[in-house]
């Protein structure tokens, strides 16, 4: 989310207003009002503007704490926390990778609604004790109470992106010990959840209840995050569930070392294997780009063999030929490279780009 206001740290953790907020900002105050001119009508104009404001603010504040707990829980399980931003359908909490336990992601997750309900149960305990000193205090305490109750309850809807969601798939992933088909639930939860939202929302605002329009929007924003993030975690699976060495292309027989770099038999071996290298025989091995032989031809080093050219092996970016294409790929995007070499017993036995890996992604996805 980069349109957004940065609002200092708190605990070490950016702050951010998105400025689809300052939409609902703007709605929540009006909405306050009107509800506090029907709940109190001998309340004086500016009484009730300034209620709606600082209950609205308050509101604010009740999103951030669930959020803020969110963000510390992953931090202290060593989840590296990025930011936490507000936008039009409440808080998000950017974090550097999701869970990689069952029970982390429960956590991590759970903390959030128990946060709101433990403030709506404070809240309506304040709101018992002192509500009835004044009618002030009466409204700003009930409605907060109400708004962090529906924020509990809400979020404990179970489906994907909403924190129940992500319960139900550390509950499915911690006893079954299968990621992929949690997600797959959840994710599949979420649209359910999503897609009645709307279309109940839809139904209801045709019948007159002109804010059931927000209820539409929601669901569908739910729904489309819920499919979109389906899409991607199919992605990830088949990424996880493809060894890197099938995406090998070309044939692949490593050169001496004494080739020249210009030579014919180097020329033809590039030319098979696409253009994206070679590998060179060893003791040491090693690996000259199909980028650095063209370098050598525009500075005229005609004269220079394989093994001058070469990258020791040692020290270029390579992988375990039956690692998941997944490892590869956060392989090259951690090093920067566009080629890895896939190493068997030791041995270099073929360079991969990341153009072949990502037409082994495509092709999986048309297979299934
Ligand atoms: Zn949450």
């Amino acid at each position: 989310m980069d349109a957004s206001i940065r609002l200092g740290k708190i605990f070490g953790i950016p702050l951010g207003i998105n400025y689809s907020w300052l939409v609902v900002f703007v709605l929540v105050i009006f909405l306050m009002s009107s509800n506090f001119q029907d709940m109190f009508p001998r309340w004086s104009t500016e009484s009730r503007w300034a209620v709606a404001v600082l209950t609205t603010v308050l509101f604010f504040l009740s999103v951030l704490l669930h959020e803020l707990s969110h963000s510390l829980v992953a931090l202290a399980w060593g989840i590296p926390v990025k930011g936490i931003t507000l936008f039009i359908f409440g808080g998000v909490s950017q974090l550097g990778h999701d869970a990689r336990r069952p029970l982390t992601e429960f956590l991590v997750t759970v903390v959030g609604p128990l946060t709101s309900l433990a403030l709506a149960l404070l809240l309506w305990l304040a709101w018992e004790l002192v509500g009835g000193y004044n009618s002030y205090l009466n409204a700003v305490l009930f409605t907060l109470f109400a708004i962090n109750l529906s924020l509990g309850v809400f979020n404990m809807l179970p489906g994907f992106p909403l924190d129940g969601g992500r319960v139900l798939r550390a509950c499915i992933w911690g006893a079954t010990g299968n990621y992929w088909l949690a997600t797959r639930l959840a994710l599949h939860a979420g649209q359910a959840i999503g897609a009645t939202m709307a279309g109940g929302g839809i139904l209801w605002a045709v019948t007159g209840n002109f804010q059931a329009v927000w209820l539409a929007l929601v669901g569908g924003f739910l729904l489309y995050v819920a499919t979109v993030n389906y899409r991607q975690e199919a992605v990830r699976q088949s990424l996880r569930s493809h060894q890197v060495q099938e995406a090998l292309s070309g044939i692949w027989h490593p050169l001496p070392g004494h080739l020249p770099a210009l030579s014919h038999e180097a020329l033809m071996a590039l030319f098979v294997t696409g253009y994206t290298g070679l590998l060179v025989d060893g003791p040491p091995y090693g690996v000259v780009t199909g980028r650095q032989l063209t370098y050598v031809n525009q500075l005229s080093l005609q004269t220079a063999t394989l093994a001058e050219l070469m990258t020791p092996l040692s020290d270029f970016p390579s992988i375990e030929a039956e690692a998941p294409v997944f490892d590869a790929l956060e392989q090259m995007e951690e090093s920067g490279s566009q080629v890895i070499a896939l190493v068997k017993d030791g041995r270099p036995i073929g360079l991969l780009n990341r153009v072949e890996v990502l037409e082994l992604i495509r092709n999986s996805r048309r297979r299934r």
